[in-house]
């Protein structure tokens, strides 16, 4: 297997190239399903390495390194990369051209590292047992394109054995990394109540049914179902983030609207609250004479590691960045990553890498001031290549 210093070597000799293309990235921003300049920038790049590329989607494209020898596993790397509507607060030199629009999760980042990764891995073409897929990923932020990019066959031919991915956290430092087995990310499901009643003068509300207050009871209710129903050591996050209702401070309203989502990582535990949410509302609905209908609107499923890759993963970055520098994350994210989609469908693993600078305030992902120290990307390459040659001969 090729050592680690050669890699170290490589990285060293593409930085500055690695840091140019990340800042034309960061310049030209695009959100989900618009990514029409960066797939374009990100083909032509990977065309330039010799690599052959394949467009499944209308945005979004896969390099596929075909490798001289055969035996080992095929292993896919993923980057996502789209922007979001966000106005850019930082007074970086390659700050975003595009107003109301940034780079604001880091993914440019995860472009740039996983160009310089494919770069290297071209030259080192001859050693590999394998061929290796680079899957350049749209509407991560949006509707979940992974799931897309699956559908339309990214994972097969030639047929991948395991995914990997990761993401910048700037709540860690750069220079280390941040790992998790089991569950890394929460499932979302997206809910909606309508609640009816009975219109009537707001003197006389003994000749109506009132939503307001059949609604109000429901919001109070459902506030008891993560305490009371699902299993204390299971995370579990209702939220109702919407309530509209009525037309006149004079008038008993006839209906309701709230809208909310829920965070859950186990099956059992997403079962069990979308079960109690429904019986919560139309019970208490029913209670107050009036009638409620939940409908339910799934989104990304629970990311979940695999042991065995992340066994892997895990090890590649004691040898890489020494075990003082590797955080193991006590709680999985209560946010969503369609990654979870990938890992759904075969061994995968996804870990965190810090992009915070040390001695100084770092904003979080998807704030107009985040801020990437971008020394993470040597350790964002050393990952994912030194993880990608052991998954191939594991
Ligand atoms: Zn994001
Ligand atoms: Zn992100």
């Amino acid at each position: 297997m090729v050592s680690q210093e050669e890699i170290r070597k490589k990285i060293e000799e593409y930085r500055e190239w690695m840091l140019d293309v990340r800042h034309w990235l960061h310049r030209h921003p695009e959100t989900g399903d618009e990514e029409y300049e960066t797939t374009a920038y990100i083909e032509k790049l990977l065309k330039e390495m010799g690599l052959r590329t394949e467009k499944p989607l209308p945005t979004g494209v896969i390099g596929i390194l075909d490798a001289e020898n055969t035996g080992g596993k095929c292993i896919a790397l993923r980057a996502d990369i789209d922007a979001l509507p966000v106005q850019e607060e930082t007074e970086l030199s390659f700050r975003s051209q595009r107003d109301g629009f940034m780079h604001a999760c880091g993914h440019d980042m995860h472009m740039a590292a996983l160009l310089c990764t494919a770069r290297i891995l071209s030259d080192l073409r001859d050693s590999l047992t394998a061929p290796v897929k680079f899957l350049f990923q749209p509407a991560e932020e949006t509707d979940g394109g992974a799931e897309r990019m699956i559908r339309a066959g990214c994972l097969k031919n030639p047929d991948v054995d395991h995914v990997l991915g990761y993401h910048v956290a700037p709540e860690y430092p750069a220079g280390t990394v941040a790992l998790r087995y089991g569950y890394t990310h929460a499932s979302s499901d997206m809910f909606e109540i309508e609640v009816l009643g009975m219109k009537s003068h707001g003197a006389y509300p003994d000749e109506g049914i009132d939503a307001v207050v059949a609604a109000s009871q429901i919001v109070t209710a459902v506030q008891s179902i993560v305490s009371r129903n699902i299993v204390a050591t299971d995370p579990c996050v209702i939220t109702i983030g919407k309530f509209h209702a009525g037309s006149a401070g004079n008038v008993i309203a006839d209906r309701a609207e709230l809208a909310g989502t829920m965070r859950t990582t186990t099956p059992q535990t997403r079962k069990r609250a979308m079960q109690r949410l429904k019986e919560t509302a139309e019970g208490v609905a029913a209670a107050m004479g009036a009638s409620a209908s939940v409908k339910y609107r799934p989104g990304y499923i629970a990311q979940k590691n695999d042991d065995s890759v992340m066994d892997i993963v895990a090890e590649t970055a004691a040898e890489c960045i020494g075990e003082k520098n590797i955080i193991m994350k006590e709680y999985p994210s209560m946010g969503v990553e369609d990654f979870a989609f990938y890992s759904g469908e075969i061994p995968s693993a996804f870990f965190f890498v810090g992009t915070g600078y040390r001695n100084r305030n770092n904003y979080g992902i998807h704030h107009g001031k985040f801020e990437a120290d971008e020394s993470a990307l040597d350790t964002a390459v050393l990952m994912e290549i030194m993880t990608c040659l052991k998954l191939m001969c594991s």
